[in-house]
């Protein structure tokens, strides 16, 4: 059956090919214009209770189609390589990896950023901001028809389902790492962690600073991402990460969100300006394809680095001074 959503034909498509690998479930329906369009949740991997988990999340945002095409590619290439790479089937034996590639089916369908009925859903968690923030951008509820909206009250069916998904692996898991991917800020590849609403550090802040410095020490070519706290850039309310780190405090849970630097793609192709869906997508064939194996060798890093953490989370004495560390590089201008 076709739904008129590529990406999500493509997920379909996967589940049934590879039922033997794959455990997938529906998490729920949304409804547009009679049609239901359903979210799937998928987890390869370790069933084992406590195993390190890494989750994989696109297309919160309809319009920035592109992180749930770089989500879906990735999963793809997982589910090619689990049929023939011993080394790869062994890894998995004792890790999760779970993906929700499409968080918004209806705003693909309709290539809106928010969901049907108009909310933007990194702006409808619980919970407000408690510094300032950017008037709209940071999020609202004065009207639907405005961007950034925050719904009037209550959780959308999209961020219900998202939030219960990653709760529940969250609470399964001794460690999960997430890469939530989206496009449209800025010049540069962006990865960001909490919070969004505070411009204090969050309890993980440690073990953050000691995963991007092993990333940065493996991989020196790749280090095109600049990792922040979300509001070093902005600030905004009802933000779906900053909720779950505060709702599993005391876990150990690092939320990553990648920005895609898309200026750049507007900037080498300026007749991007006068199409929406192209401030936030790579239009050319081969920008596309740079940008869906651009960002492999990092995913691949957090399930390699989930697996090892043994070897590099860090604890006692070491966790301090990584904290320390991390808040002479983030925070310098905060007051103690
Ligand atoms: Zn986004």
């Amino acid at each position: 059956m076709q739904t008129n959503i590529p990406e999500l034909d493509k997920i379909i498509e996967l589940i049934e090919r590879h039922q033997d690998i794959l455990r997938a479930n529906v998490l729920g329906y949304v409804n547009e214009k009679k049609e239901s369009y359903p979210i799937h949740g998928i987890e390869i991997g370790s069933e084992l209770p406590h195993s390190p988990t890494v989750i994989f999340v696109g297309g919160i945002h309809g319009v920035e189609r592109i992180g749930s095409q770089v989500i879906i590619a990735f999963l793809d290439s997982i589910l090619e390589r689990l049929q023939w790479d011993n080394h790869f089937q062994q890894l998995f034996t004792q890790v999760r990896v779970a993906f929700l590639p499409l968080a918004n089916p209806v705003g693909f369908l309709k290539n809106t950023r928010c969901n049907g009925q108009g909310i933007d859903l990194m702006r409808n968690a619980p919970g407000d901001a408690i510094c300032p923030t950017t008037w709209l951008v940071g999020g609202h509820r004065i009207s639907r028809h405005l961007p950034w909206y925050r719904g009037k009250q209550g959780l959308a069916p999209e961020s219900e389902i998202l939030l219960s998904f990653v709760s529940n692996l969250v609470d399964r898991a001794s460690l999960t790492l997430s890469l939530d991917a989206h496009s449209g800020f800025g010049l540069r590849d962006h990865l960001w962690f909490p919070y969004a609403g505070n411009i204090a550090p969050y309890p993980m802040l440690g073990q953050t600073y000691g995963l991007m410095n092993l990333f940065d020490q493996t991989y020196p070519y790749h280090a095109h991402y600049q990792v922040a706290p979300q509001s070093h850039f902005y600030t905004t309310h009802g933000d779906l990460w900053d909720h779950l780190s505060k709702q599993h405090k005391r876990q150990l849970f690092i939320p990553l969100t990648l920005e895609m630097g898309s200026w750049l793609w507007v900037k080498k192709n300026p007749r991007q300006l006068f199409n929406f869906a192209g401030f936030f997508n790579p239009q050319k064939q081969h920008r596309y394809e740079r940008i869906l194996r651009r960002h492999t060798v990092l995913m691949n890093f957090l399930i390699q680095a989930a697996y090892s953490s043994a070897n590099w989370l860090p604890e006692g004495k070491t966790l301090g001074l990584m904290n320390d560390a991390a808040k002479r590089l983030w925070y310098q201008d905060l007051k103690r």
